[in-house]
């Protein structure tokens, strides 16, 4: 008789004493969903109507396709298959909807935190505390948790956000812009009201306004080599929200020299990866990257784009990785890259080894300390022109003069049709340098 793994979805792991998969022997798919219900009796009113039928809402998949487009409950199946149950879900717990509940109170301040949960916390936290794998401890873990979020942008602004409905104790926040109208369309900290005003200041109002017991910190400066060891240190968890090279690799070293996991995401256009790097028991970004790209092969920032969605669901995930840390519960992505495809809605997964001979996290490591890596997306790392040989530029008024003489210069416009299309001069000519 093949023996064949089953798949055994969250909502019906009471009835196989918790486990997610259980091996069952049987020649079809009836046969074994059959076998199972017999090891485990728990489960046969969940997945047989009365008169014996499989349920509706439970869909079989034999290895990934639905058995209803096979032969049903007679497809055979062979020595390895997997069978997936999958049962339709909804979420909530009806237990926990008590409309008649007393409305929430005040919360605790931050300096309440060691005292026990108020009446209102309890209510807040009511979904938390309903999962074994959260309950008062966990969210207890939470409230102690102290999580830095670097860069509040697009991964950080979403990561935030439910850092903060979580109950992380203390989020602290490393950027130092402000609020620009071109943000809005991902950065969901921020309204149109809070455009030209420092983003920290928007995020603390904001996150505290969400919950009362998180005390946001914010960090209004930029991560240098000089900075980033006293920025980083306090924290439990960092969370790399950043979209440069420079500020990437000191969040890595300093994470490593510090021995202190880092939730890595990162974003291109319709793409996004996260992992969690954690040298003391996986490999380190260096691991993966040695070094950062020559400057001039990196595309600038501004010329990229990115879906607006895009950030927010990878941010989203690097904030359910932190709360796993913090808690303690299920597997992390360590040693694990995660791809995520959002034009062709497909996650990917790659393993990640601990590079032996890392320069930075292995036991050969020559670097023991932070580097501050120069000119990145076209901008030098100090953010200005600066670099640029003034000879070669020219001030607005004296093109159009030029333009306006008897032998005008021909204006080459190098930028992408894209950008061409937002705006142009008349009279240049496109020709991209793409
Ligand atoms: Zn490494």
């Amino acid at each position: 008789m093949p023996k064949v793994t089953v798949k055994v979805p969250t909502p019906l792991r009471a009835f196989t004493g918790g486990r997610s998969e259980v091996s069952v022997e049987g020649a079809t798919v009836g046969g074994l969903v059959r076998e199972l219900t017999t090891e485990h009796p728990g489960l046969k009113r969940h997945l047989y109507t009365p008169d014996g039928k499989l349920r509706s809402f439970v869909t079989v998949y034999l290895n990934d396709e639905d058995v209803r487009y096979l032969a049903r409950e007679a497809t055979p199946v062979k020595d390895g298959d997997v069978v997936s149950l999958v049962p339709a879900i909804a979420g909530g717990s009806p237990a926990a909807a008590r409309p008649n509940a007393p409305r929430s109170g005040r919360t605790p301040t931050p300096r309440e935190r060691s005292e026990p949960f108020s009446s209102a916390d309890l209510r807040r936290y009511s979904r938390h505390l309903l999962l074994p794998e959260v309950g008062v401890a966990g969210q207890r873990k939470l409230r102690r948790a102290k999580v830095l979020l670097v860069g509040a942008g697009g991964l950080g602004a979403p990561a935030a956000l439910y850092l903060a409905a979580a109950g992380v104790g203390e989020i602290g926040l490393v950027d130092f812009d402000s609020v620009d109208l071109s943000n809005l369309q991902r950065q969901v900290l921020y309204t149109t009201a809070d455009v030209g005003r420092p983003k920290l200041a928007v995020a603390k109002e904001r996150l505290e306004a969400l919950n009362p017991g998180v005390t946001v910190v914010p960090h209004e400066e930029r991560l240098t080599s000089e900075n980033a060891l006293d920025v980083l240190r306090p924290y439990d968890v960092v969370v790399d929200g950043t979209d440069n090279f420079p500020t990437r690799y000191l969040v890595n070293d300093a994470s490593v020299l510090l021995g202190k996991p880092n939730v890595y995401g990162s974003i291109y256009q319709f793409e996004g990866q996260v992992s969690v790097f954690d040298a003391r028991r996986g490999p380190c970004y260096r691991c993966l990257y040695p070094e950062p790209p020559p400057p001039d092969l990196v595309p600038s920032c501004a010329e990229a784009g990115v879906l607006g969605v895009l950030p927010g669901l990878v941010g989203v995930l690097q904030a359910t990785e932190t709360v796993k840390l913090i808690l303690g519960v299920g597997s992390s992505l360590v040693g694990r890259l995660l791809l995520f495809d959002a034009l062709a809605l497909r996650f990917r997964e790659l393993t990640l080894r601990k590079n032996p001979h890392c320069v930075l996290c292995s036991p050969e490591a020559t670097q023991k300390g932070l580097i501050d890596y120069p000119a990145f997306c076209g901008i030098p790392a100090g953010g200005a022109l600066s670099d640029v040989d003034a000879s070669i530029l020219i001030e607005p008024e004296a093109l159009a003069e030029a333009l306006r003489s008897d032998d005008p210069p021909l204006l080459i416009d190098v930028r992408e049709p894209e950008e061409w299309a937002i705006g142009h001069l008349p009279r240049a000519r496109l020709i991209p340098k793409g």
